[in-house]
């Protein structure tokens, strides 16, 4: 494995200053049984590598004038919670939606997700799962399959925020995309010790454990390809890659992990990338500030904080019709210190706010808008009483950073997760064109999110393993 960077974990990244150890990615870690089943491939336990603490709560919900929900870890705690905050019949409701969210997600996992496809027919074949999906309503649209449950307009967010996690609205994503929510609401969300960083390293060490070498601060430049027919330069088959030193490596494959948009332009520019991934739609982005702050979290703080806006369909509707900010955002305050005081100096904490951005197909000036986003994110966090007002280290980030890192349109979230951006219409992961080469990641099959790129790990080594003689 060749990483450009000085360390493994890519988008899951980490800055350490002044103290603090800041995680400046993925925050919200779910699904431990798929990260558990790379370590188990790689001959070892997750366990040997990391300690994992369920959080519980998983994340407390604000509504502006209203008290506030705690999303507990496990159906029976949660029903209690909505019982005491909402009533009986929400309680009544969140069970059967857990059943049908499991459901779901029984049905999809192995015959929608983790799968590859060589053409959209598989999706039909076998018959019988699509058939069972249809039945279950998963072409509805999810915000609607949620107001049955519910009667709250809470829980109605509560329950379909996770649709922007696949960068769709809950008002216009099918509800077979319920299973993002199944991933946190059943499963439940962990915190690694150490930080969100700390799932990088734990791979990179079972990797090298199970024999693989990582060279660090080594950036790939080319893919190169053996002579096409009629001599044509790069026109066939994958015989290694050079390296920004000009040193060559040779391999039988190349796996290319940077954002596929972009590792199609750098890597191999005589390839145009798949039509999808040159004009489809991507996520939106994020605007991120994290920090080192003298003081504690606020009384009734917890590692994970949702506060949302006043507004939603309009919030929507401003961010994904019309590119501009949400006019009264709802956004994620995150503490990895709340659940790992090591993290910072004794006394102090660490701070991750997030708000969904457009990307940079909408109409922010970043130039413009930088400076406003981070001083109104401040000021929200000032409003809800976290400790920001003796700051000591603070970097932050928008769409333009994102960009610079790699991301194509400035979104670290890809490709959004519309129906025909996804499966067998996402962008995939073997280019038959140049045999031998193949694609991992978020803008490949299955899709965005660390347990959607673990699961993108394994179906291309498959991949991979059908081209071994
Ligand atoms: C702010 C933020 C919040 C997020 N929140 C969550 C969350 O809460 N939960 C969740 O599940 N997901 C979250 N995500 C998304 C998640 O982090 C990504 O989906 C996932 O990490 C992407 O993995 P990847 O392998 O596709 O890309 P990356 O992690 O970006 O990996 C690509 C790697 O390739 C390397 N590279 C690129 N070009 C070259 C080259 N030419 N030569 C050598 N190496 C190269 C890069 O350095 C990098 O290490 C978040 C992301 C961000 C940024």
């Amino acid at each position: 494995m060749v990483e450009r960077s000085g360390s493994p974990g890519g988008r899951v990244a980490v800055v350490e200053d002044g103290g603090y150890r800041l995680d400046i990615g993925a925050t919200v870690l779910t699904m431990r049984g798929i990260l558990a089943g790379v370590f188990e491939a790689a001959g070892t336990s997750l366990e040997a590598h990391l300690e994992l603490v369920p959080l519980d709560p998983m994340y407390r919900a604000t509504f502006p004038g209203e008290d506030e929900i705690l999303v507990r870890q496990g159906i029976p705690a949660m029903t209690e919670e909505i019982r005491t905050k909402c009533g009986a019949a929400d309680a009544a409701g969140f069970e059967r939606f857990c059943r049908w969210l499991t459901g779901l997600y029984q049905l999809e996992m192995p015959n929608f997700i983790d799968r590859n496809f060589d053409t959209p027919l598989d999706l039909a074949w076998p018959l019988g799962p699509l058939v069972r999906l249809l039945r279950t309503g998963a072409l509805r649209r999810l915000a609607s399959v949620v107001d049955e449950h519910f009667g709250d307009p809470r829980l109605r967010k509560l329950f379909s925020f996770q649709a922007m996690y696949a960068g769709l609205s809950p008002f216009d994503a099918l509800a077979v995309y319920g299973v993002i929510t199944y991933m946190d609401t059943v499963e439940g969300v962990y915190f690694p010790m150490g930080g969100m960083h700390a799932v990088g390293e734990a791979l990179a060490a079972a990797a090298v454990g199970a024999g693989a070498t990582v060279q660090y601060d080594t950036e790939v430049e080319r893919v190169l390809r053996r002579p096409g027919a009629g001599g044509r330069e790069g026109g066939g088959e994958v015989v290694g890659v050079r390296l920004a030193s000009g040193e060559v490596l040779a391999a039988d494959a190349v796996v290319a992990n940077p954002d596929l948009p972009v590792a199609y332009r750098s890597l191999v520019p005589e390839l145009p990338a798949p039509r999808i991934a040159r004009r489809g739609e991507y996520s939106p982005s994020c605007a991120l500030w994290v920090a080192g702050v003298r003081g504690g979290m606020p009384d009734g703080a917890a590692h994970h904080n949702i506060h949302f806006g006043g507004q939603w369909e309009e919030a929507f509707d401003a961010l994904l019709a019309q590119g501009r900010r949400m006019p009264d955002p709802s956004i994620l305050v995150t503490s990895h210190s709340f659940s790992d005081p090591s993290l910072a100096p004794p006394g102090c904490s660490t701070l991750y706010a997030l708000e969904p951005t457009p990307n940079l197909s909408g109409r922010v000036d970043w130039m413009d808008e930088r400076e406003r986003t981070r001083a109104s994110l401040i000021a929200r966090l000032h409003s809800h009483g976290y400790p920001v007002d003796d700051i000591e280290v603070e970097r932050f980030y928008d769409p333009t950073d994102w960009e610079r890192m790699g991301m194509e349109q400035g979104t670290p979230f890809g490709l959004s997760h519309r129906f025909f951006q996804s499966g067998p219409f996402r962008p995939a992961n073997v280019e038959r064109r140049a045999p031998g080469l193949f694609f991992v990641g978020s803008s490949t099959v299955p899709g965005v999110g660390v347990p959607m790129v673990l699961l993108s790990g394994r179906l291309v080594a498959d991949r991979v393993e059908g081209i071994r003689p």
